[in-house]
């Protein structure tokens, strides 16, 4: 019985608020060099996997700032304790990092360990699109360690309205190098100026022409999403994220948050004394379901949009910008619209495309993807 229940919880252990980078959409409130001392970490760690006895089959240990890498020896010193001890759950650790810090001393442990300890690097695509939004640190990163030691990891790449005319050009970029970059627009940002959205559809429409002709490069994340939730049942498909259940957050000194976009890295004092609480299941007085309903600053607007089913929503990032947990940008909602008539433009083409699916044996798999892009197209203006 307890068996269905089982699952995997990530853990993420904010070492410092402080980063040497200063990216244009970056939310950290306040840079200060606050620090997890070695024993706060081994305390947050120990406790979090006797917590977790019997209800999670993996623990992630997520190592984040700010700039983690800015306490490299300490992210060593507590992963070579915990490879030490034994765990009665099985366990990951790996670090988000923006990758400038690394030194040849610190690549070698990261190398010798690649197997245990995993380095997720942001960057953000061609050496133009990097130094626009991160503080023009490209000549800082040796891409080619990461590309090497963890070829399956992919990238995280933000796209801001700045760098948006090097969309195509730095996921086409990456992918040759043969790494997979995982695209988000940046949050927390103003509207984006008509031109930049023009701007976006034609950078995706040059990326599908790519992929159309590439048909053995996997497409972009922006391209490939899932649209059939969009002909099923709204209220099925909203789970959450897991906050303050699947997902905890420890701050450097120890206190624990739901989430790091709900801790003080990112809320003020008032913020915290607000929402800090949202601890378990995601929980908020008057709001039963956070994470799971639909808002912007017009409620109106997504309950009825027919991409409410697709349409991206975290709570962490709803509380920092709104103050409640259930709304969305108005400027992702621009940008998240013109993803997906480009996805779906995409994806009829390479359906059409395709000689096996475009023949009369075309299976219903694909005639119910037609059927949700044919729904989208015509309910989206
Ligand atoms: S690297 Fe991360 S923490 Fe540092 S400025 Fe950029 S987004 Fe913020
Ligand atoms: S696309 Fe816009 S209107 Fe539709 S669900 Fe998303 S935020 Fe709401």
């Amino acid at each position: 019985m307890k068996a269905q229940f089982r699952k995997n919880r990530m853990i993420t252990l904010l070492l410092t608020h402080d980063c040497n980078l200063r990216c244009r959409y970056c939310y950290v409130r306040e840079y200060k060099s606050c620090s997890m001392s070695t024993e706060t970490a081994k305390k947050v760690i120990a406790a979090s996997f006797e917590e977790a006895k019997g209800f999670y089959d993996c623990l992630e240990f997520v190592f984040l700032g700010g700039e983690p890498l800015m306490l490299c020896r300490k992210v060593m010193e507590v992963a070579e304790w915990v490879w030490a001890q034994e765990w009665a759950t099985p366990y990951l650790l790996s670090a988000v990092t923006n990758g400038t810090l690394l030194d040849e001393q610190n690549k070698e442990w990261f190398a010798k360990n690649k197997e245990r300890f995993i380095l997720c690097l942001s960057y953000d695509g061609t050496q133009s699109a990097q130094n626009i939004n991160r503080s023009g640190s490209d000549s800082l990163i040796d891409i080619g360690f990461f590309i090497h030691n963890w070829p399956g990891q992919g990238l995280k790449m933000t796209i801001s309205e700045e760098s948006v005319p090097y969309l195509a050009e730095s996921i086409i970029a990456l992918q040759e190098k043969g790494v997979r970059a995982n695209t988000s627009f940046a949050g927390g940002v103003p509207e984006w100026e008509p031109g930049s959205l023009d701007i976006l559809r034609k950078q995706l429409d040059i990326l599908a022409d790519y992929y159309l002709e590439h048909a053995e490069a996997t497409p972009s994340n922006l391209l490939s999403i899932n649209l059939l939730p969009v002909l099923e049942d709204r209220k099925f498909m909203r789970a959450g994220c897991g906050l303050g259940e699947s997902r905890i957050t420890y701050d450097w000194d120890g206190q624990r948050y739901s989430c790091h976009l709900i801790s003080p890295l990112v809320l003020s004092k008032e913020q915290i004394q607000k929402y800090g609480q949202i601890k378990e299941h995601g929980q908020i007085k008057g709001y039963e379901q956070v994470g799971t309903r639909c808002g912007e600053m017009n409620n109106h607007l997504c309950e009825e949009c027919s991409l409410d089913g697709i349409c991206p929503v975290c709570t962490g990032n709803s509380i920092r910008l709104f103050g409640k947990p259930d709304c969305r940008e108005k400027s992702s909602c621009k940008t998240f619209k013109i993803q997906v008539m480009s996805a779906c433009r995409y994806q009829l083409r390479a359906i059409l495309k395709d000689p096996i699916l475009n023949s009369s044996q075309i299976g219903s798999s694909e005639k119910y993807r037609i059927k949700a892009i044919k729904y989208i197209m015509e309910s989206i203006s």
